[in-house]
Formats: structure tokens, sequence, C-alpha cells
């Protein structure tokens, strides 16, 4: 329902995961809260994607946080979903095994089952590694919990204690994921399995962050992986629900053209149907370079926040495809998700990539965990492949690469979409492709990371970024701690105590 009023305690530029975790909490705790979305639906990258009658998740695989919450501070997107009472509208399930790693001679699911079924699925591959797999995790479980605990904006003393309270990220501050797996004496084959989520972080082991990878393999490991039932566009629905039932007004097709400033200070914003709505505080959850260039005006930024802006690096693009395909053509080893590679060398890959060969692809079938989520005798199957930045048009035979990528765990794929050397195009009628990005916000590099980083809060009083572009990072999990740090920073300590920092 759109309501006539155009004075909000708090406006919410963008409905991604952030922006409603962010309104929903704003209006549980009595703010006014408006979120204006440009898309006719919220989710932003969890929005699905349709194609001929079937539901897709158009970017999402997997997410971390399912689980029930507890102590430890796990289970944070059933946690925000608890408190805006749609707990229910929404069932995340694990994902067992997490992953599997396919290269042209080796194939090793890895186990989500906690700490001694991952380094159980790994020994079995690589049998005397066991301490050293668990040793592994359990400096990342430090950096995890670290992080987690990580104040949001740390004062002068607490600057100058980091070493002391947090010395795992401090420690690895500046070390790449291959730097730290290199610590641990594996072999090349056992690097390559444990780096072959780099895949879903956007940059090879050389060039990503190792905290990054770390608390995201700590947080699967511990928790495990899972997958929404009738696709991610559920989550996004139920948070939708949980911030309209507490009185939050969110308005799709809606665009935020302008955000206003005077003063120093935020005054609301202006849609593209030219409503202007009042509010001491805006949250912008879209692409931080778009709210600092174009809604919000450079002008009113000081030079050395404009010069981070400008310098930082945004993360690749993927090219996806999307296409049903009978189940009985699909292997009945077939997991839920599968990174497949055509050579353990991660940094040869990406290279390939950066030139334009779709040199290893995810593989995702959401129908091995919902068979319910397409129809009957079929699999829903989503490739991925990544793509520089710069080339957001679809690579001529992106199909064709795609699917010879998919091929070694799905051999009967390309026949079934028509492409092989003669036809990269195949049959058009069987597929749907588009291009996303940038995947992740920044670039999740060593050197962009922390204080290096945009923070939640900006030099503009009552303007705050949530969402991949700003901390703690990207990943689902991720930006609805944004979410719920903005509204710490909006509301103070009661929000989240013991579960974010
Ligand atoms: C291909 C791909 C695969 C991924 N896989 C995973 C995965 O498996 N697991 C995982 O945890 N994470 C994954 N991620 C990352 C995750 O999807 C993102 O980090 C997260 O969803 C970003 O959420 P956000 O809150 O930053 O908002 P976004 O999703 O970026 O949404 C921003 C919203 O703002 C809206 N908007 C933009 N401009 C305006 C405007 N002017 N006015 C109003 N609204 C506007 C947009 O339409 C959008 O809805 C993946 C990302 C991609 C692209």
């Amino acid at each position: 329902m759109n309501s006539r009023k155009d004075r909000f305690d708090v406006v919410v530029a963008g409905g991604g995961l952030g922006g409603l975790t962010a309104a929903g909490l704003l209006a549980k705790e009595g703010r006014d809260v408006i979120l204006l979305e440009k898309e006719p639906a919220v989710g932003g990258h969890a929005a699905p994607f349709e194609w001929k009658g079937r539901r897709f998740d158009t970017a999402l695989h997997m997410v971390m946080g399912g689980s029930r919450p507890t102590a430890g501070g796990e289970g944070i997107i059933t946690d925000v979903l608890t408190r805006l009472d749609v707990a229910d509208r929404c069932e995340l399930v694990r994902i067992e095994p997490m992953y599997r790693a396919v290269f042209p001679d080796l194939d090793v699911s890895v186990s989500g089952a906690g700490r001694e079924g991952y380094v159980a699925s790994l020994a079995k591959h690589f049998p005397g590694r066991e301490d050293a797999f668990a040793e592994l995790i359990d400096d990342c479980s430090r950096i995890h919990s670290e992080a987690l605990r990580f104040p949001i904006t740390p004062g002068l003393l607490q600057k100058l204690a980091v070493p002391l309270r947090f010395p795992q990220l401090f420690r690895n501050r500046a070390t790449t994921l291959g730097e730290g797996l290199d610590r641990y004496g594996f072999d090349a084959d056992a690097q390559s399995v444990l780096a072959a989520l780099w895949l879903y972080l956007g940059l090879p082991p050389s060039r990503l962050s190792f905290p990054v990878w770390g608390s995201m393999t700590a947080n699967m490991v511990e928790e495990g992986a899972f997958y929404c039932m009738g696709g991610f566009g559920r989550l996004a629905e139920a948070l939708r629900e949980g911030a309209e039932r507490h009185g939050a007004e969110v308005r799709t097709g809606t665009s935020v053209q302008k955000i206003v400033v005077r003063d120093g200070a935020v005054r609301g914003v202006v849609t593209d149907g030219s409503d202007t709505f009042h509010a001491p505080i805006v949250i912008s959850n879209v692409d931080a370079r778009l709210t600092v260039w174009e809604m919000a005006g450079a002008e009113h930024f000081p030079a050395d926040y404009r010069a981070k802006v400008e310098n930082l690096r945004p993360s690749i693009f993927v090219v996806a495809l999307y296409t049903a395909i009978p189940a009985d053509l699909v292997p009945s080893e077939t997991v839920h998700e599968t990174v497949v590679f055509p050579s353990k060398n991660h940094d040869a890959n990406f290279q390939a990539a950066l030139n334009g060969n779709l040199d290893g692809v995810t593989v995702t079938i959401p129908t091995i965990t919902d068979p319910a989520a397409g129809p009957e005798g079929e699999h829903l199957v989503v490739i991925q492949g990544m793509i520089p930045g710069d080339c957001r048009s679809i690579p001529d035979d992106a199909v064709r690469q795609l699917a010879e990528c998919a091929a070694p765990v799905m051999p009967e794929l390309p026949g079934h979409l028509g492409v092989g050397p003669e036809a990269a195009a195949g049959f058009p009628d069987r597929y749907a492709l588009r291009t996303i990005g940038p995947i992740y916000g920044w670039e999740r590099s060593p050197d962009q990371l922390g204080p290096r980083g945009l923070g939640n809060t900006t030099p503009i009083e009552g303007l705050y970024l949530c969402g991949h572009w700003s901390q703690p990072g990207a990943g689902v999990r991720t930006v609805i701690i944004s979410g719920m740090r903005v509204c710490r920073l909006i509301l103070g300590d009661r929000i989240s105590k013991g579960i974010i920092g």
C-alpha cells in the first residue's frame, strides 16, 4: 500500500538483502521507515529469474547463517527472520556435500557436516594430512570469530589494541589465500581443492584475501551451507513481509534519483517519479559509486573520500546460463553444487577468464535439494563463469564455452543445448543467458579490506551505506550483518548484541 506521507524517520534506497534487513529491524524498533526499490521485485541479487515458466535463482547458490541461532553467533539469517516474526516464511535446508570440486584427474566432495566431517572428506583424498586440515580450520574459525567481534567504528584505543584483541586478523591482514595455505605444507592438489571456492569470491588465490576465504570457510564448516526451498527469492520476500509487518512501507518500481544533501546532512530523497521523501536518515543499499557520484553528488564529500571511492576496484562479473534438462540426462552422482576446472592452477584459470575463455565454472542444480523447484522429470541447471568487469556483453560463444566447461560432470549438456565446435549458439530456445555483476561489490583483496574499504557511515551526516559495497563485505549472510550494523549505528547497542561486534 502506498501512503501519501512524505516524511519518515528513515529512507532506505534499494531493496537488496542488506537494505531489507535494515528496514525491517529499524521498523521493528519503532522507526518510521520507507524502502524504495527500483525493480518490480525486492531482493537484488537474491531476486528470482523467470524463464519459460521456471523460476531460477538469478545469482545465488547457497548461504551460511541458516541454522538455529546459538550463543556462538551463528544462524544470523534465521535470527533476523525470527526477530521479524517471519521465520516460518522461508525454509533453509542444509546442503550436503557442501560442494564437489572437479579437475581433470581429481574429484573431491567436500562435506559440511562439521569440522570432523570436513576434515574426513578431505583426508580421504589426502591421507596423513588430518592435523594440517584441522589446524587450518581452527585458524579460520579464530579469524571468523574475531571478524564478528570487530568493532563497527573503532576508536583510537580500540585501534591500538587490535594486535592484542584480534591477533589472527592482524597477522593475516595482508595475507593472500595462496600465502595463507602455503603455511600448512599442503601439496599442490590439496591446495587446489581447498582454494576451489575462490570462484565464489571472484579472485584467484594469489590475489584473494586469506581472512575473507577463511571466514567464509570456517562459517561453512562450522555451520554448514544452506539452500532456501523454493529459491532465494523467498528469503527476500520473507524479509519484505517482516519489514511490512512491523510497519515499514516497501515501494517497488521506484528508483531513487537523488539523495538530498544540505549543509553536510541528508534531508531525504527524490524519486524518478519526482516524489520527495524527507528524512534525517538515508541508508543506501545501492552501488556506492552511484550513491556518491550520481545520487548524493560528489561535491558533498571530502576529497579523500572521493579519492577512495574512485580508487577502489570493483569485483568481477559472471555470465550465467539457465536451462532445464531432462532428469535422465543428469548423472546420478551429481550434487547440488559443483565447481569444475580445466586445470588445478587457479591463477591460470582466472587469467584465462580475463582473456575471454571461460575456464572454471560453477554448476548449480537446485532441484537436487528441492525437487519441487522445477517441473517433474526435469532438473534446473545454472552454470556461471567469470568474465571481466569491463566486458558486460555476453561473450560470442558463451553457451558453447559454459556447456563444455560443465561437460565433465554433465556430459549430455552440450548435446542438449546443441553446442559443439560447429555451433556456438546451439538451440537458443533451450537456455537463457545473462551477465551479472559486479558480483561482490568491491574486489576482496587484502588492500581493499577493513578500514581500506568503505565503512557503513559516510562523511555526510545521516547518510549510511549497507550491503556489499560497505562493511563487512559481500555474501548473503554478510550483507545481512551489514544491515544489522547500520541499525546498531542508528539505534545504539541494543540491536543484535552478542551477534555482531
Ligand atoms: C552471480 C552471483 C553469485 C553469488 N552467489 C552467492 C552465493 O552463493 N552465496 C552468497 O552468500 N552470496 C552470493 N553472491 C553475493 C550476494 O548475492 C550479494 O553479496 C548480496 O546479495 C548483495 O546484497 P546487497 O544488500 O548488497 O544488495 P544488492 O543485491 O546489490 O541489491 C541492491 C538493490 O538496490 C536496487 N537499486 C539500485 N539502484 C537503485 C535506485 N537508484 N533506487 C532504488 N533501488 C535501487 C537494486 O535494484 C537492488 O535490488 C553472489 C552474487 C552474484 C552476483
